[in-house]
């Protein structure tokens, strides 16, 4: 390895360098397409984290959801070990002593019949709209290269180029085009707007029920719902993507289960892998899976054993339901917490299970300079847009944990 002064960094030193060495190596040698904050992480546990120089810090980013689990769980760890010390890899040309418990446990899960099994979030929300194309010709009869796909203004599904196509975020599309065709855009939570956009030839409507990276975006009471009625009386397929709302995150397994509708396609990531390796399915009936054929679609990685066994460990810990209680628990210590900060620097509070948002007055200070100073106070976050924060802690934390939060934004913002 070249270290930016030109000499060759070993193993060792790696371990004693500090932490503005590391942030240098990083802004040399890897592409500059984040901007992280200043904090060079070493150790997790749990819902907490230790960085280079031996600093503790609450993790209320926790990968974006893929850590619901927090870091390490003993279960998770204990499961990979053991599937480390048996078989990592086959592809998917031979069959596994893994994979064959894990779909049928998450078919289970999502009272789907089938499942398909990628690797990360953007490769099954691909999967889903290539489902929903082939669903389009074979079984629906839209005329030949005719199939729209409805998107929502504001989402986030990922950073594949078909994927960026639909995105209304100029950053993600910026020097990227030309661009997929075959999709068209809504306003998120208008189910009128849904109604007027779909027509013969509309195949799919993607959606996350909760809009994450646009800022924990709750939609109107009753708006899945409509969404789903709209579906069914169009014979168009509803997509939910949960990669970051579902498995427990809001306090049910999926977002879509607090209106109890259930789409025709479930996205999952993120924490499906346990925060350990990358892990995505859809999951989906027959009536539309089915229209895949052997070749027509596929991973190299997707389903792999060491997946396989991470995402069955993680639909068993789902399904005692422990996880989506506590996170419904430490949503109401972070609605205490936060709610008292409203008028003080938070101009809005947004909160689903254990998922917040806070909109600041941005005359007081953008969104990424209250992430720094938090994690100064011990706590860290991300910036969503420039003035809103998201706060999704792991669902192991605790109530005091969600006290030092709290405490950690008010300094944060008092500090102004
Ligand atoms: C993170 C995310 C994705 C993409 O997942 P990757 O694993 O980063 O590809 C897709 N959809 C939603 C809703 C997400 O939050």
């Amino acid at each position: 390895m070249q270290s930016p002064s030109g000499g060759s960094v070993d193993a060792q030193t790696i371990e004693a360098l500090d932490a503005a060495r590391h942030i240098d190596l990083v802004h040399e040698h890897a592409a500059h397409n984040y901007s992280p904050l200043p904090v060079v992480l070493a150790v997790g546990e749990g819902a907490w984290v230790t960085d280079v120089a031996g600093r503790r810090y609450l993790d209320c980013l926790a990968g974006y959801s893929a850590l619901n689990f927090g870091h390490r769980h003993p279960r998770l760890v204990a499961r990979a070990k053991a599937q480390l010390d048996r078989l990592t890899l086959t592809s998917r040309a031979f069959h596994s002593d893994q994979l064959g418990p894990f779909v049928a446990d998450l078919a289970r899960l999502t009272g789907k019949d089938r499942i398909l099994p990628m690797n990360t979030g953007a490769e099954g929300v691909e999967t889903a709209l290539k489902v929903s194309r082939r669903w389009g010709y074979e079984v629906k009869g839209v005329a030949p290269e005719q199939a729209n796909i409805v998107t929502m203004a504001g989402n986030f599904h990922g950073r594949t180029t078909t994927i960026i196509s639909f995105s209304t975020d100029p950053d993600a599309r910026h020097g990227y085009g030309p661009f997929t065709p075959g999709f068209r855009s809504v306003p998120y939570g208008d189910a009128d707007a849904l109604a007027a956009a779909i027509d013969e030839n509309t195949v799919a409507v993607l959606l996350e029920p909760i809009q994450g990276e646009a800022g924990v975006i709750i939609p109107p009471q009753g708006y899945l719902t409509r969404v789903r009625e709209i579906c069914t009386q169009q014979r168009v397929l509803m997509i939910g993507d949960e990669v970051q709302s579902g498995l427990a995150r809001t306090g049910r397994t999926f977002a879509c289960d607090h209106e109890g509708v259930v789409p025709d396609i479930y996205i999952m990531g993120k924490a499906l892998g346990g925060g350990i390796a990358p892990v995505s399915a859809i999951a989906a009936d027959a009536d539309v899976i089915d229209v895949f054929t052997p070749g027509s679609h596929g991973s190299t990685f997707g389903g792999n054993p060491l997946a396989a066994a991470l995402g069955h460990e993680v639909v068993a810990m789902l399904s005692t339901g422990e996880f989506q209680e506590n996170a419904r628990r430490l949503g109401e210590h972070m609605r205490a917490g936060l709610e008292p900060l409203l008028g003080h620097g938070v101009i809005a509070l947004r909160v689903r299970g254990a998922w917040a948002a806070l909109d600041i007055d941005p005359a007081l200070m953008t969104g990424y300079e209250l992430c720094t100073r938090m994690a100064q106070h011990g706590v860290l976050a991300k910036d969503a847009h420039t003035s809103t924060i998201r706060l999704a802690p792991p669902l192991v934390a605790t109530a005091d944990d969600m006290g030092v939060m709290a405490q950690a934004i008010a300094d944060s913002l008092r500090a102004a």
